[in-house]
């Protein structure tokens, strides 16, 4: 039986195949749109999979072609825009489209075929007075407690602080409430935007930046913002949002961290009298479903999310800004490994509109395009308000005993810190009390058995914990090999820089700021607020502390080991150290008085050191750079990675091996296509698996589309179960 050609509709299917697939649209259905998802049989199961567009022809044999079961959208939830990136982001990234859309769809769409209904109601007090029983003490105080807030509250918090929605039905019918749907604010922001925003005056350069932005020319357009830290890079981006909003359109903020989200969307929201939700892991599927549904009706013109946020859906996009673009956390690191940074780029190209890439420290990639031309280059060289640059000290410990990680001078130096009533930063880029435990006798380390790594100390709970594959250990009583009961810990974490700073400072507030004491967003906004007050404290933390932070009261930070971020056989860590420690010497000093910076290390001669020390971020990667394109590595070449892991360590090694000589016979010229390995990852052995990488290098751009099916086919011919292959285009990282 031959069906009308309009009726044959390709579909995008959440399975890790490559291909679109062919459906019938029966004719009791009618043809969904591009970018609406549809119910299909797929094998024995069924799936939710997105409209792709209509086929005139399918390849598929006629008899084989089976008929979509449902249709769940009337209209397209991916938006045409959408659409367009997730086929751009399967292309560039070589994954399958289907996973693609998947991703780039909330969660509860990705479940459900029917979309959830969407509750964002705000309740408001009438001025009916209230006639109620006198025992009525609850829709009393409901009554008073909406007369604080004539502009209304959100049923959601309402509910939340125990009015329940059947309550404030009741009331509504009796005339005392009424009940508006959302049609201005954001879903995610319970405050309501503020009548007389507050935005502040922009400095001379700060104005010249914003001058530049607003000359770009209409359409897409990338400017690289480079400004030191604490320049007030943010206020810039608000000041050039207001335009953007004005006219009605919508504006995309990616920020790297979720724990900045609080911060940013507050500094936001007191400046723009716009609703502003934000997107990122932590919140509940239906919140995040509400975020994206608001944009998508173009409701909530602000999205401030971390790098999943370049999926939201806009009905008018005007800009998208990156903050911190360097930053690898944009960059997915499982599964669909794609850079949040780079895709919001594409985006911007596909929505037309401009984009503006922001960092103190920006990525070699980045500047690397903005020096070739590529993007308008911008940049703030002063500090907002009277904010002047910390002075960078380093403490040669080679010789010098440690207390719990920390040296005597810099101890003095934070209780000086502490007694003038200012506050100090303790950076140690390790959770935990200690990285290793060994035993004094034999030299024996407590190992992971499941990894080539070895344990970490920590002391509250006290265990041993692997931070690769998350095993758990209790601690031996003595040592396993010898007996002995000379266990000692190596090195220190923040865990054990706390335990030892409480000793020395027993009055002062401490407050450690890592993964295993902050899980949610919403945790650290009580702290923050606690830091605001001024009060003299010592904040200690991983990088989750070196981000973006803004406080006004810390004038010293104390870095408690750098050199760890010195030595790695990976090509970025010098590249990484740089940013790193430029950024966290950017959390001092950022109100009236000037900060410093102390940096415990033990090779003070390296020349990381002295330009940092020279505020000379820009100098370094210069050099950086040469070494880069000496080596032809990227951002002169493209670099795609394959890594095979196996529970055999040779199965995965030869795997790699023959694809290495399956691309070798393709005949990629050796002058376009450099292939490194199969070499073993730096962490071989993970939870069991032995990890081998194969490096590809294109020197020659071009040469990507003639790859692209080789690779593709390299993935899908795959067939050794005992092998896990993956991609990583751009990769980052190869732990
Ligand atoms: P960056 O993101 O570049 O590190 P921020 O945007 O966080 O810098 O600004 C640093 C600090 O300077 C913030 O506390 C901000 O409120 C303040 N600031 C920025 N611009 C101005 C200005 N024009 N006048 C006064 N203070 C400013
Ligand atoms: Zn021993
Ligand atoms: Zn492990």
């Amino acid at each position: 039986m031959s069906h009308p050609a309009t009726r044959l509709i390709s579909v995008a299917i959440p399975a890790p195949l490559f291909g679109e697939f062919d459906y019938i649209v029966p004719e009791s259905l009618s043809v969904p749109p591009p970018g609406a998802r549809v119910k299909v049989p797929f094998g024995p199961r069924q799936l939710i999979g997105i409209v792709l567009g209509s086929v005139q022809q399918s390849a598929t044999p006629p008899k084989k072609l089976k008929s979509i079961l449902a249709v769940c959208d009337e209209t397209s939830v991916l938006t045409p825009n959408l659409l367009s990136l997730m086929r751009w982001a399967a292309r560039y990234y070589c994954h399958p489209l289907g996973e693609c859309c998947q991703q780039a769809l909330p969660t509860l769409l990705r479940k459900h075929a029917a979309p959830p209904v969407l509750e964002l109601l705000r309740w408001r007090a009438t001025s009916k007075p209230f006639e109620g029983r006198r025992n009525a003490h609850k829709q009393r105080a409901l009554l008073e407690l909406l007369g604080e807030h004539p502009e209304g509250l959100w049923q959601q918090s309402l509910s939340d602080a125990g009015y329940p929605p059947a309550l404030l039905r009741t009331l509504e019918q009796r005339g005392y409430l009424v009940c508006e749907p959302v049609d201005v604010l954001g879903a995610r922001s319970t405050a309501i935007p503020p009548l007389n925003p507050q935005r502040k005056t922009l400095s001379t350069a700060q104005q010249s930046a914003l001058a530049q932005l607003q000359a770009l020319p209409s359409g897409f357009a990338v400017a690289l913002l480079q400004g030191i830290t604490g320049s007030g890079k943010t206020e810039v981006y608000i000041e050039y949002l207001v335009a953007i909003l004005a006219q009605g359109r919508q504006a995309l903020i990616l920020i790297p961290e979720i724990n900045l989200t609080p911060q940013t969307f507050t500094r936001f929201q007191k400046a723009l009298p716009y609703p502003i939700a934000t997107l990122h892991s932590g919140m509940s599927d239906k919140a995040k479903y509400e975020t994206w549904e608001m944009a998508r009706k173009g409701i909530v013109k602000v999205v401030i999310g971390t790098r999943s946020a370049v999926f939201s859906a806009f009905q008018d996009l005007g800009c998208i800004v990156v903050d911190e673009e360097h930053d690898s956390s944009f960059k997915q690191s499982d599964h669909f490994k794609y850079s949040g940074r780079d895709l919001a780029i594409k985006r911007a190209q596909i929505e037309q509109c401009p984009i503006i890439l922001g960092s103190a420290t920006p990525s070699l990639e980045t500047l690397a395009n903005a020096q070739a031309g590529r993007y308008h280059w911008l940049t703030l060289n002063q500090r907002a308000g009277a904010a002047q640059l910390p002075l960078i000290q380093l403490i040669d410990i080679r010789s010098r005993p440690l207390i719990d990680g920390l040296s005597q001078p810099l101890l003095e130096r934070i209780k000086h810190t502490l007694n003038e009533g200012n506050q100090v930063i303790v950076f140690q880029n390790r959770r935990g009390f200690a990285p290793t435990l060994m035993c004094y006798e034999c030299g024996w380390v407590a190992p992971c058995h499941h990894c080539d790594v070895r344990m970490t100390l920590h002391a509250h709970p006290a265990h041993l914990h692997c931070h690769h594959c998350d095993a758990r250990q209790t601690i031996p009583q003595c040592c396993p090999q010898c007996q002995s009961r000379a266990l000692n810990p190596i090195g220190s974490g923040t865990e054990r820089i706390e335990i030892g700073l409480r000793a020395q400072f027993p009055d002062i507030t401490l407050h450690r700021i890592d993964r295993d004491r902050f899980k949610r967003a919403e945790d650290m906004q009580g702290l923050i607020d606690s830091v605001a007050t001024g009060q003299p404290c010592i904040l200690i933390g991983t990088q989750m502390l070196a981000k973006g932070h803004d406080f006004h009261h810390v004038t010293l930070v104390c870095v408690a080991d750098a050199d760890s971020s010195l030595f790695s056989a990976d090509y970025r860590a010098l590249e990484r150290g740089a940013q790193l420690l430029t950024q966290i010497a950017g959390r001092t000093g950022r109100g009236q008085k000037r900060g410093q910076v102390l940096i415990q290390t033990r090779q003070p001669e390296h020349p990381l050191f002295s330009a940092i020390q020279a505020h000379n971020y820009s100098a370094m990667m210069q050099e950086l750079l040469h070494e880069r394109e000496h080596c032809q590595l990227p951002p002169f070449s493209k670099q795609i990675s394959i890594r095979a892991e196996s529970r055999d360590a040779n199965r995965a090694e030869a795997c790699l091996q023959n694809i290495k000589q399956g691309l070798a016979l393709k005949q990629m010229s050796a002058h376009a296509l450099s292939i490194a390995g199969p070499i073993p990852a730096q962490i071989t052995r993970k939870q069991n698996f032995f990890r081998y990488w194969l490096h590809l290098f294109l020197l020659d751009p071009a040469l990507r589309s003639a790859l692209n099916p080789l690779l593709q086919g390299v993935l899908s011919q795959h067939k050794d179960r005992h092998v896990r292959l993956s991609l990583d285009v751009d990769p980052l990282d190869y732990l």
